[in-house]
């Protein structure tokens, strides 16, 4: 026995853990089900494995695990543990730092190696934040640091450290981030294996991390998108987890009123994601479910307005795009199938015979559903994907589904929540952001006026948004006019 997690840091650090994420992130490291997990005895919960795959992520997993080691650091051979403390963003050290954004290995306290003056046992710490989100330099950008790490990322990473601390045979580290010393550089070269193998479960060629830099930057930009997405598809590098992102990106992009969006999505959306990823850590069959009739069909959704937002799509063109979706009609019934059987965690009117668990389904009303952008950006997105199967299974073609989709997104576009950040904005900005807003996401006439119309609503007394609002409305009227009465000396 030799790798445990954490269940209470009192000694350690400030009492704010989370165990069960801790036993999520190895489980997406393995990827494996040998990993178990024993209850808790003695504040902690002992880790098992019995490996049924290969790789390198796993055979280290086997060693940390299955390995009972006793190094010796200059006074006898003794028996070292590790013990993983999975930290939320609160936790602090003994010593006052904080472990936000941070993942540590420290020493056992006698064996005076790198961090053994901070770890109260005698014992092995790797010590991470379960939340964390960090961007790291991409092998061969000339040190860009725009590589995300998440959390299973750099807790493998602090394995690293962790199996040479317990072997007694930690490199060299210095204080300089680039280049790496040589212990960050052994540790960046593991953490890469973990990013290959979890790039090769998608059947996608891995991004690299650049051994010879360990500098970091935390970057709201970089984190590690959606736990929920990665928990059910079991990898943060999942196609799904990509295409989230990838939606993500377009709708931010070099927008303050789209960031600002993505600020209050993310902190009403980790209001509830972590605690729904511990209910669903261990039932296999409700991740299965929750892919297929709610993960599959949002990114379906969000795919097209990512395209749409490339170009104008006609309601043909929606119509077409929405079929192809469905390459058959067996896959179009099983879509369905998935998303009644899924429609008590996203319509909360349906799903009165559902079995699902009643934790889950009282998260998801208390904490996620009353927040206006959970209910835009993932729920109504659902509902309307679902609509328009019904329709589609009942015999509607092409032009009649590409009619019902743009009147769907009609009523949906224009309702997307409005951030506080326009009453700061000057006009010219207000202008851009409008702008973009339309090109992006209203698209219609309909859309474009009824947004016009709530934000006007929602800033009575904000000169900027009146201002652009009013000459907004001059220049389409001065367009139309123009349009009409050409005039060739201009
Ligand atoms: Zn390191």
């Amino acid at each position: 026995m030799a790798t445990f997690i954490l269940q209470d840091a009192t000694g350690i650090g400030s009492d704010d853990l989370d165990p069960a994420q801790g036993f999520i992130d190895m489980s997406i490291i393995a990827n494996d089900t040998g990993l178990g997990i024993a209850d808790p005895a003695a504040g902690k919960q002992r880790m098992t494995y019995t490996r049924t795959g290969n790789g390198p992520p796993r055979l280290r997993l086997d060693a940390m695990i299955n390995t009972a080691f006793s190094p010796n650091y200059g006074s006898g051979a003794n028996n070292v543990d590790t013990i993983v403390v999975a930290g939320l963003k609160s936790l602090v050290l003994g010593d006052g730092s904080l472990m936000a954004n941070n993942a540590t290995v420290l020493a056992p306290r006698s064996s005076g190696l790198p961090g053994a003056s901070l770890n109260p046992t005698e014992q092995c710490l790797i010590i991470y934040d379960t939340k964390l989100t960090v961007c790291v330099a991409r092998a061969g950008s000339g040190g860009s640091l725009d590589l995300p790490v998440s959390p299973p990322v750099a807790l493998y990473h602090e394995f690293s450290h962790a199996f040479r601390v317990v072997t007694n045979s930690l490199l060299a580290v210095t204080g300089i981030c680039d280049p790496s010393s040589p212990e960050e550089r052994a540790a960046i070269i593991d953490e890469n294996d973990l990013r290959t193998d979890l790039a090769s479960r998608q059947g996608a060629s891995a991004t690299l991390r650049d051994p010879g830099n360990h500098c970091g930057k935390t970057d709201s930009d970089c984190e590690s998108c959606c736990i929920i997405a990665t928990l059910v598809s079991r990898s943060p590098g999942s196609r799904q987890v990509q295409m989230l992102r990838c939606a993500r990106d377009h709708f931010v992009r070099g927008t303050d009123v789209g960031h600002a969006f993505f600020e209050q999505f993310f902190h009403d959306y980790y209001a509830f994601s972590p605690q729904a990823c511990t209910l669903m850590a261990g039932d296999q069959p409700l991740r299965r479910h929750l892919l297929e009739g709610f993960v599959d069909p949002l990114l379906d959704f969000w795919n097209v307005m990512v395209e749409r937002g490339h170009r104008v799509m006609s309601s043909t063109q929606l119509g077409a795009a929405f079929i192809a979706l469905h390459p058959d009609r067996l896959h179009a019934e099983g879509r369905h199938a998935a998303l009644l059987r899924t429609s008590a965690y996203w319509d909360s009117g349906a799903g009165q015979s559902t079995d699902a668990p009643a934790q889950l389904l009282a998260l998801l009303r208390d904490r996620a559903w009353p927040s206006p952008y959970m209910q835009w950006a993932l729920v109504a997105p659902v509902r309307l994907m679902h609509a328009l199967l019904t329709r589609y299974l009942a015999g509607a073609d092409a032009p009649a589904i590409g009619r019902a989709f743009t009147e769907a997104l009609d009523a949906w576009a224009p309702e997307v929540p409005i951030s506080t950040l326009w009453e700061a904005l000057p006009a010219a900005q207000v202008r851009r952001e409008l702008g973009f807003c339309e090109r992006a996401l209203l698209q219609t006439t309909k859309s474009k006026t009824r947004f016009r119309q709530r934000l006007g609503e929602r800033f009575p007394d904000i000169t900027a948004v009146a201002r652009v609002l009013g000459r907004v409305q001059a220049l389409d009227e001065g367009d139309t006019w123009r349009a009409t009465t050409a005039n060739p000396t201009t």
